[in-house]
């Protein structure tokens, strides 16, 4: 490889911090320029759901391998990640969600990923909290949770024990071969690797990325109360929606039995602040699902910015118009779930190896439907 470094990684949220570890354990002399914490963005505003998606089959593709790699990663890390295997249930509020249920049910399986649908006895025993009349469930038994910042901060430390270096600073722009700082200084290097997650288009403008800000809180504790991570199966709806503002069910066991409620979309540009009436309809919605959450309290609550993309997957390759640049950015609400297969396929563009997965859906140049937002 060209320079010294080879790779400079912009940004150490989960999805910088693995390419970088993914680099520097495959012999690469590796810088990660982070301007802020490591894992403080988005990553350290996620829910932690490893969970595989199938709102087209690139996604379901990408999510089940990264899904598949995590269960190798997370074992390794120097940091507790507090991953629990709880397994992912799509909550059918009637028959004809039911089979929908039935079909994502088969479309998994023929994909190769473990999934039975549950009807609505085994779902009330399995999940006693939950308001009788639900018509069933599709269990994903493989998915799980972990503690995304704590992730992340394993996965820089596993990079840095391979060699990695880690710049504090903020990158004010890049050429090929070439990362300004904001402080004047330059850095060179063979390959440039843009993980910013929603500030990677304060270096390339024009990156189809804006922020998509979401909500979560978290409850006392209330052990055993919920065992798999529970969605609503219209929540696909939600996430794949670029509307107005969208709340969805989607309440997260955590280890130390607290409930994490979640979850709202909303495009509002950069404005971090409670949005009270969305919570409130966050907790309306939880509630309808698990009366028993009325008596839960609310111990915090917080906001943080998916980095979102025109047609919801993300930018992951080579960034054609400047040679030596790779983007492994835009992964909206599945940047936690995705981080391995990402760094997987910008390791193999860089080296010139086989990809494990077919990279071209997620061609950063590649063409996107118009949006507004994006304009
Ligand atoms: C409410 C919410 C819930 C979510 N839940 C889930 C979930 O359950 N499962 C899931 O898979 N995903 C989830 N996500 C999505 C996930 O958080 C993101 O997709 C993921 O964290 C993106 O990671 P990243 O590394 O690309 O970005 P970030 O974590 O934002 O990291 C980018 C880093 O780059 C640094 N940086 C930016 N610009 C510069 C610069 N110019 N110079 C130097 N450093 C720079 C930043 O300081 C930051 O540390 C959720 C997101 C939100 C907001």
């Amino acid at each position: 490889m060209i320079g010294s470094p080879d790779v400079i990684v912009i940004g150490s949220g989960v999805v910088g911090a693995m390419c970088a570890m993914q680099l520097a354990e495959s012999g690469l002399a590796v810088t990660v320029v982070e301007e802020g914490f490591g894992g403080g963005g988005s990553t350290g505003a996620a829910m932690g759901h490893i969970v595989v998606m199938d709102d087209s089959a690139a996604q379901r593709d990408l999510a089940a391998h990264s899904r598949a790699r995590w269960g190798e990663i997370l074992p390794t890390l120097p940091v507790d990640p507090s991953y629990d295997q709880c397994g992912t249930m799509w909550l059918a509020a009637d028959d004809e969600e039911l089979a929908i249920a039935g079909a994502r049910a088969a479309a998994y399986t023929a994909a190769g990923v473990g999934a039975e649908v549950i009807d609505a006895h085994s779902l009330a025993a399995l999940e006693p909290a939950l308001r009788p009349g639900l018509a069933g469930a599709l269990l994903v038994p493989g998915d799980g949770v972990c503690y995304p910042p704590a992730a992340a901060r394993g996965l820089l430390m596993r990079a840095q024990a391979a060699g990695a270096t880690l710049l504090q600073g903020t990158a004010a722009s890049i050429t090929t071969g070439r990362v300004v700082m904001a402080d004047g200084s330059k850095l060179h290097a063979g390959a440039i690797v843009i993980a910013a997650g929603i500030g990677s288009n304060r270096l390339i403008p024009a990156l189809p990325i804006v922020p998509r800000k979401g909500h979560l809180i978290i409850t006392n504790r209330r052990p055993g109360m919920v065992r798999h991570q529970l969605v609503e199966l219209g929540y696909l709806a939600s996430a794949h929606g670029m509307g107005a503002a969208s709340v969805a069910f989607n309440v997260q066991p955590r280890p130390g039995g607290q409930l994490l409620v979640g979850s709202s979309r909303e495009l509002v540009g950069f404005d971090a602040s409670i949005n009270r009436e969305l919570c409130g309809r966050m907790l309306t919605r939880a509630i309808s699902m698990l009366p028993d959450l009325a008596a839960a309290a609310v111990w915090r609550t917080w906001t943080g910015f998916r980095p979102a993309t025109p047609d919801s997957l993300p930018l992951i390759g080579k960034w054609l118009p400047v040679d030596g640049v790779w983007i492994a950015a835009g992964h909206e609400g599945l940047g936690i779930t995705m981080a391995p297969g990402t760094a997987d396929m910008i390791v193999a563009s860089i080296m010139g190896t086989p990809a494990p997965l077919d990279i071209a859906p997620f061609d950063p140049c590649r063409a996107m439907p118009a949006h507004e937002a994006f304009a």
